[in-house]
């Protein structure tokens, strides 16, 4: 902030003014620092920070100013003490769980998650970190599977594509009655602007900001927010000696993106909600899921851990892929792509791209069914939206 007169700025304060650092030329909007390295005035100044003795950027794959106003915005937005860029949302993960963990140490994890997420967890196997997979909604279940060797706990909520709710706080207690366990949350679908997992008891969130941190589909990226001394003695030091780091071009668009990002989100809530209701009533609708309908087996959980219920709405169409392909190609107004989180409105058949690789057996157990189409709600007239899917829906047998 510029200055301290609010001691407890809202969240759409923060996400317009939070990190900002204005420069002598006292520019409005925040600068790009587009420039791989930075100059030192002497040889003995380099020395001292190489030395880690003296402040100063280095080089832009540690730091950058531009990334360090998005990190610090986004840490502010999610009420932690520190947040580090990375290259992507997969990136962060990776960062979380190779700073962290060394072989031999065990991660539980939700087994309703991007699709990619699975599959790098169980990649990692080879490494000797294993990995079991539990029903998000089922404490027990994860109660189960902890081990003396279990490290992070793993999760998403609302889950892609089926919107479970998985309980941050129950399972964060779960995660800190172990010795040495930290329970993750990937804030993807909510952003800070629904849900905050860290003040519900998370000790990192991990985002994918390609989704509704940018909120218009433009650049990759991520990021992960967590105590202070997490980043600077795990993270920080991974990042810099491996290298998934924002570029300063990418944060400076997040910037424009985190400025705007609870009026979108307020929006996308309001229009799903909507289209989730109407999609309810339609006879070649099988099943909606969406948590803000009160027959969403955690609705209750949802509205007491999120401000609102998210923009992604998934759905079954009667009848078999093939009607639920042609419902996605008869469509108009939706973009047919695996993206989500845009001012776009999307439409994706997860079971053929996002979830694709999943094996048929992972694809049932999860849910992901040939009849699941999973939407998320743009910033178009939600009326115009209804229409197209109106007409789309029409050319199935109920
Ligand atoms: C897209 C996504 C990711 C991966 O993020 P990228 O920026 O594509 O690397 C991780 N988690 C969730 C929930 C996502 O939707």
């Amino acid at each position: 902030m510029t200055d301290d007169i609010f001691e407890n700025p809202g969240l759409s304060t923060l996400g317009v003014r939070a990190g900002v650092h204005q420069t002598p030329e006292l520019e409005n909007s925040d600068p790009l620092y587009l420039t791989s390295s930075f100059c030192f005035k002497s040889a003995a100044q380099a020395a001292a920070v190489f030395a880690g003795e003296a402040d100063g950027n280095i080089y832009s794959r540690f730091t950058n100013p531009t990334v360090r106003v998005f990190e610090e915005r986004l840490a502010a937005l999610e009420g932690g003490e520190a947040c580090l860029a990375t290259s992507s949302g997969m990136s962060a993960i990776l960062t979380v769980v190779l700073g962290l963990l060394a072989s031999g140490d065990h991660i539980v994890s939700s087994r309703s998650l991007f699709g990619t997420t699975t599959g790098l967890l169980q990649s990692l196997a080879k490494f000797g970190l294993e990995t079991t997979f539990v029903d998000a909604t089922d404490s027990s279940a994860w109660e189960r599977a902890i081990t003396p060797r279990t490290r992070l706990l793993f999760l998403e909520t609302p889950s892609n594509p089926l919107t479970e709710i998985a309980d941050i706080a129950a399972l964060a207690a779960l995660a800190h009655a172990q010795p040495n366990c930290l329970l993750v949350v990937d804030n993807c679908f909510c952003t800070p602007a629904l849900q905050q997992p860290l003040a519900l008891g998370a000790d990192i969130v991990v985002h994918s900001a390609t989704k509704y941190l940018d909120g218009q589909g433009r650049c990759i990226g991520g990021a992960l927010v967590t105590r202070a001394d997490l980043v600077r003695d795990k993270f920080f030091p991974f990042l810099r000696a491996a290298g998934p780091s924002m570029s300063p071009f990418n944060a400076w668009v997040f910037l424009k993106g985190l400025e705007t990002l609870t009026l979108r989100m307020n929006a996308h809530c309001a229009s799903a909600g909507r289209i989730a209701a109407w999609l309810a009533r339609q006879p070649q609708v099988a099943r909606v899921y969406y948590p803000g309908l009160p027959d969403h087996p955690q609705h209750a959980l949802a509205a007491r851990q999120q401000r609102g219920f998210g923009g992604i709405v998934s759905f079954e169409v009667q009848g078999s892929r093939a009607a639920a392909w042609r419902v996605i190609d008869s469509t108009r107004l939706f973009s047919i792509t695996g993206n989500l989180g845009d001012t776009r409105s999307i439409i994706t058949h997860p079971a053929s791209t996002t979830h694709g690789r999943l094996s048929a057996a992972a694809k049932a157990e999860i849910g992901v069914t040939e009849t699941l189409i999973r939407l998320s709600i743009g910033l178009e007239d939600v009326a115009d939206l209804e229409a197209d899917l109106g007409q789309a829906l029409a050319r199935v047998a109920t």
